[in-house]
């Protein structure tokens, strides 16, 4: 049964205010894409990645960003969709057929590690469908679009989600399946199982697993980049 890791990058980057999306910034020298790319390819537990991009990208990634940093593992570069939802389906529909388990992961989160990939693999195998995330730190409370709080949530049972995400394949294809016919909208890929009724399992993961997502986002990359080189001497 193969491990096929899924990594959506087709976002616009409309938030980062520059012209390059904000997948392919340099971070370090590299771009964040690859940086993504690669601790996946240096997990042994991936047998193959699917890289969603917009569908004008598709051979200027394959030429600049995929060719120059022998990426191995990347076995397609797929068209991706209107919405974050529409990218990953497409890869589900371009999975082969002994794809097993589907691991997705957003481009912009450069600093997972292979061990969390690899736990959430595992996990993905004995539960079915997991999550990683984080306990949030913060109060956290609920505001009406005018700005009224209307009530503040038990902390000790709210988590930041992040990805990775990881599933049977079984499981996330039906989920897809679902969503497309009735028309549901979710911000990730664990809110389409659980609408099924399937559980799904939460994984501690890594405060240092941030998406980068606006100009700020990149000041502090850049200082967990530093500080992780620090690390490893
Ligand atoms: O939009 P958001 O910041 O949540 O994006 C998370 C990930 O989803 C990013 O890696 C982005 O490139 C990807 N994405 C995508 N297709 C879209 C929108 C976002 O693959 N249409």
């Amino acid at each position: 049964m193969r491990t096929v890791a899924i990594v959506p990058a087709a976002g616009s980057g409309n938030r980062m205010g520059r012209e390059l999306s904000k997948q392919y910034l340099s971070l370090g020298g590299m771009p964040l894409l690859v940086h993504t790319l690669k601790v996946f390819e240096e997990c042994p537990l991936v047998d193959a990645l699917l890289v969603v991009v917009p569908p004008q990208d598709i051979e200027v990634v394959r030429n600049t960003v995929l060719a120059p940093w022998k990426l191995k593992k990347v076995a397609g570069v797929i068209p991706g969709g209107k919405e974050r939802q529409d990218s990953v389906r497409a890869a589900i529909e371009a999975l082969d057929p002994d794809a097993g388990i589907v691991i997705i992961h957003d481009a912009v989160r450069p600093f997972i590690t292979i061990e969390l990939i690899s736990q959430c693999i595992r996990a993905a195998g004995e539960e079915g469908a997991v999550t990683v995330g984080v306990p949030v730190k913060d109060t956290v409370k609920e505001v009406a679009p005018d700005g009224r709080v209307m009530r503040t949530c038990d902390r000790s049972l709210m988590w930041l989600t992040q990805t990775p995400q990881a599933f049977r394949r079984d499981i996330i294809e039906s989920a897809h399946r679902a969503a497309v016919r009735d028309g549901f909208r979710g911000t990730d890929d664990t809110s389409l199982v659980e609408r099924l009724g399937i559980a799904v399992w939460m994984i501690m993961g890594d405060y240092n697993n941030i998406k980068i997502t606006t100009p700020e986002d990149l000041v502090i990359a850049e200082a967990l980049l530093t500080a992780s080189l620090k690390a490893k001497g």
